[in-house]
């Protein structure tokens, strides 16, 4: 992202700076900085005898074997203080101090080339990193940082350095920095650290994952800090808008103390409407639903106060392991949150695999486009061998709870009758064997493809439901990947095309009998609610914790006044005049919320 600031204000020496990035974690901090640049250490450089090779190895499996037992040590924090999912990120750091291709090839080149082990290894590192970041994916872009963050401490460890730690100082502070590492995390002092500002990552970054745990606002992707920001600078992130504030006037202090109060209060209040239905003033009653990654999130999922799961992406139970989970892992998994979810039901989406998301488990092929690729529901059908013990624990578990099964990345009826045509052969089999089923169990499709929406009138005549995917419908209409951060601003959920898609989907599901949800980031999204309950949505779906507004957000509306704004949205030609119309009512009805 570009530099991007503006100096509005002269307080004496002082001036105010305000930066924009990609907001990542809502809330107010306001403290001085902690900046933590990376100091690249200098590396000794020199060239060895023959006779002092083996000396060199053993230096080397030394310093693999005390950053392994590091990165299991901070590993163990992690898991103890924000559980067991988010540790898991270590994995891919061990899997780099366990690479035998790295390892071997270092120990070849210092046999051949005769330079020092710190020479080599970080020659050997730096050629990784080089080549996983000339490839076009995301996923292994994001490894790099992995392999930087394993090969500074593997180098520490040989130049008998201490591992690098944050400072932390006994006040509270916000960390500036390039960009995050998993270990730099792990590092923090959660009561001192009240923020989080980073010049690089995009929201599926890992800095963002790790800042999104701790529930501490944040702020990525905000360009280039360096020359700006230095430790003990007097900071202001608002991570509800992305925006860093250096060197905040007395009237911007003023400013925001009075939107935290009113945020405070706004979190008061919506604790009250926890155990109230999501029901419009005109009585319409909107299910209102939480997206899950993981089983854990269950606890999170009570205390929202969502009517069960809109979508559980089970792709992230094949995620960092060797093999892929087998029928009884997840039948165990899937069982336990739907009894979990009762009385409410669990909407299960196969297996979407592919595009951003990558796993060792899973023999993936690397691709030029892989969100175009072979990705979610193509992946399956082309994998029964992976694709028929995930429907089997479906149907399994669907006996106990309340299960729902939902098929992604759908693209048209070949796709869809292929699908089907799986889940018999599943059903038969289970039959056969005499293992208890649902064979009644609802089947949904995503609506996520501009193709969907277009033979949505056939899809509809084969399932129970549609959720609109509206984070790959935006990208796959508009065509702007939604991962790359150079192109965020062409990603406009409120493009007249994507509003009229929505529009279109609704309309067919209601024309054929069937209920039509958005499980997509809009449904998370208040300033948009008006658009979505006038497009007639019967369901939505969103993170445990924005559950609570959108609930605030649908009680203050009626849904005539929501399809007058669809009328009007309709006749739009360009994304901000949608906005500004929806998020104008919204704003009239629950500015708190903004
Ligand atoms: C979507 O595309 O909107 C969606 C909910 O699925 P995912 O974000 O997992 O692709
Ligand atoms: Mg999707």
């Amino acid at each position: 992202m570009e530099e991007n600031f503006s100096d509005i204000q002269t307080d004496g020496e002082r001036v105010e700076q305000i930066f924009s990035g990609i907001p990542v974690v809502p809330g107010i901090a306001h403290a001085e900085a902690l900046v933590h640049w990376l100091e690249e250490d200098e590396i000794p450089y020199r060239k060895i005898k023959p006779e002092e090779l083996p000396g060199e190895i053993a230096r080397f499996e030394a310093a693999l074997v005390a950053t392994r037992t590091e990165l299991l040590e901070i590993q163990q924090r992690i898991a103890t203080s924000l559980g067991a999912s988010d540790a898991s990120i270590f994995d891919a750091h061990l899997l780099v101090v366990e690479d035998r291709t790295l390892i071997d090839e270092v120990l070849r080149n210092l046999e051949k080339d005769h330079f020092n082990i710190e020479t080599t290894f970080h020659r050997i590192a730096e050629k990784y990193c080089k080549a996983l970041q000339a490839i076009d994916d995301p996923y292994l872009r994001e490894r790099v940082v992995d392999i930087e963050d394993v090969s500074r401490s593997v180098l520490r460890h040989l130049m008998g350095k201490n591992p690098r730690r944050i400072p932390t100082p006994d006040r509270p502070h916000i960390i500036i920095a390039k960009n995050l590492t998993p270990s730099d995390t792990a590092m923090i002092n959660r009561d001192k650290v009240v923020g989080f500002a980073t010049e690089a990552g995009s929201k599926t970054s890992h800095s963002a994952i790790m800042a999104r745990s701790l529930d501490i606002p944040a702020i990525v992707g905000l360009g280039q800090l360096f020359q700006v920001i230095t430790s003990g600078d007097d900071i202001l992130i608002d991570g509800y808008t992305g925006k860093l504030i250096l060197n905040p006037s007395q009237e911007t202090l003023e400013r925001y103390g009075r939107i935290q109060k009113q945020k405070d209060e706004v979190e008061e209040r919506l604790e009250l409407i926890r155990e109230t239905s999501c029901v419009t003033v005109d009585g319409r009653h909107i299910i209102l639903s939480a997206n899950i990654e993981l089983a854990n999130e269950m606890d999170d999922v009570r205390e929202c106060g969502a009517e069960g799961i809109g979508l559980y992406r089970t792709e992230f139970l094949y995620l960092n392991r060797k093999t892929p989970p087998d029928e009884e892992e997840q039948f165990h998994d899937y069982r336990h949150i739907a009894e979990q979810a009762l009385p409410y039901s669990v909407i299960i989406r196969t297996l979407d695999i592919g595009g951003d998301k990558s796993t060792e488990s899973l023999d993936l092929p690397k691709e030029q486009n892989p969100f175009l690729g072979c990705r979610a529901i193509r992946f399956c059908l082309n994998h029964p061998e992976i694709f028929k013990p995930q429907i089997k624990a479906i149907l399994r578990a669907g006996v106990v709870g309340n299960i729902k099964l939902m098929l992604p990345m759908i693209s048209g009826m070949d796709e869809l009758r292929a699908a089907k045509r799986l889940i018999d052969e599943c059903c038969g089999e289970l039959s056969s064997a005499h293992i208890e089923f649902n064979p009644d169990i609802e089947l949904g499709t995503m609506i996520e493809l501009p193709s969907a929406v277009l033979v949505a009138k056939w899809l509809a005549k084969e399932v129970k439901f549609f959720s609109i995917g509206t984070n790959d419908l935006i990208q796959y209409t508009i065509a702007v990947d939604r991962v790359n951060e150079r192109i965020a601003h062409l990603y406009t959920p409120t493009h007249p095309a994507i509003i009229r898609l929505i529009q279109m989907t609704t309309q067919v599901a209601k024309d054929q009998g069937i209920w039509c949800g958005v499980c997509g980031e809009m449904a998370g999204d208040v300033a948009l609610t008006p658009l979505l309950l006038g497009a007639g949505v019967d369901e939505l779906s969103t993170s445990p914790c924005l559950v609570p507004r959108v609930k605030k957000a649908v009680q203050t509306l009626a849904i005539p006044e929501c399809e007058e704004l669809v009328r009007e949205a309709l006749e739009c030609e360009d994304h901000l005049s949608i906005l500004n119309l929806s998020e104008g009512l919204a704003k009239s009805r629950y500015g708190e919320l903004f």
